[in-house]
């Protein structure tokens, strides 16, 4: 698809009378993708180490050190997504002291509003992908202090929401933006999984990069074809090739054969790929709220109750709405190694 909008656009005038004669020089097809909130959100955790670097701000490393010896993460690496993330608002740094010029990273009120994000990632991987020991942590709701297993749900009726109970619409951010050449092909699926036991790694993992999350969203657009799929992603079929094998693989998609001559397939999401939706549209509500400047590009409306709504985590046993700082935790894991305590509360102190 790629190569047919280049040729379309690249194509040079009929040569005439009043035609010079030069060479016209062919700019590169603008590709663009879709307004999205998921996508914006994706941006920033599908690269596995500021996933990684957040991830250690909710366990309360603040310290260059501190990071560092929690993922064993290269100095330069630390360096260079610390100074991205607090460029693009998910820390910020402070003095240790006003006689040291040496920072400490703090996640900000849009990186603490992650939280219910990766609750949602964590929650998915612990129904999927833990080990058979169970989960490594344990949540602990303090509005109840109960044992917590929260779950994504309606704003308006506080039911659980699953994709086939919602409906989407054009927003007021509807529409499509250039991709960024530099965003659109990145593959560090395999790091998710350093440093401590986490179902927020494993979720991340089988997604992957930040095409097969996009490869995902356009499934639960309802895109199930090759075809389909390329003119929606503006994706290279190798590229395209790559991560849905990989996503039938991890079983995230299962392949049906919908003809034989000549054989082609068509690409169903199992039931652990329609789950993702929760951690999706998390994701989208963070977008809408901190990078979409007021313009939600979708709006969904929830089936069962019949009201456009936000997507919430809530706790499973009092209904309450979960935010970082109510929750506590309990490893399953030693701690030893990453430089925390057996149990603590996200984000440590005060915010
Ligand atoms: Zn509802
Ligand atoms: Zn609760």
């Amino acid at each position: 698809m790629r190569l047919a909008a280049a040729t379309k656009q690249g194509r040079r005038p009929k040569a005439g009378k009043d035609t010079p004669s030069v060479r016209i020089i062919q700019k590169p097809p603008v590709l663009t993708e879709r307004n999205c909130s998921v996508a914006r959100t994706v941006g920033i955790l599908s690269d596995a180490w500021a996933f990684l670097v957040i991830r250690e701000g909710f366990f309360g490393a603040r310290r260059f050190e501190e990071f560092r010896s929690a993922l064993e993460i290269s100095r330069a690496t630390l360096t260079d997504r610390l100074r991205r993330l607090t460029r693009e608002g998910i820390f910020r740094e402070i003095s240790y002291s006003e006689t040291s010029s040496r920072v400490e990273y703090k996640l900000t009120k849009s990186g603490i509003d992650l939280y219910p994000t990766f609750m949602a990632l964590m929650q998915f991987g612990d129904r999927w992908l833990a080990d058979p020991k169970g989960a490594p942590l344990q949540l602990i709701h303090e509005g109840c202090n109960c044992v917590s297993k929260p779950f994504v749900s309606c704003s308006c009726c506080h039911q659980h929401v699953v994709a086939r109970k919602v409906s989407y619409r054009d927003g007021p951010g509807a529409g499509k933006t250039p991709i960024e050449p530099s965003r659109r092909s990145r593959r560090t699926a395999d790091d998710f999984m350093r440093g401590r036991p986490s179902s927020v790694s494993r979720a991340l993992e089988v997604i992957g990069d930040r095409w097969s999350f996009l490869v995902i969203r356009e499934a639960f657009f309802g895109a199930r074809r090759f075809d389909k799929l390329q003119v929606e992603l503006n994706i290279a079929s190798n590229i395209l090739t790559d991560r849905l094998a990989r996503l039938v693989e991890r079983g995230v998609f299962k392949k049906r054969k919908y003809q034989s001559l000549p054989e082609r397939f068509e690409y169903l999401l199992t039931p652990m790929g329609m789950d993702l939706y929760g951690p999706l549209i998390m994701m989208m509500a963070w977008g809408d709220k901190w990078r979409a400047e007021g313009k939600p590009p979708l709006i969904l409306r929830h089936l069962d109750c019949g009201n456009d709504f936000t997507p919430t985590v809530i706790c499973n046993r009092c209904g309450e709405p979960i935010h970082a700082t109510s929750m506590k935790y309990r490893m399953r894991y030693n701690p030893d190694k990453f430089g925390g305590t057996k149990s603590g509360r996200a984000v440590p102190g005060r915010v």
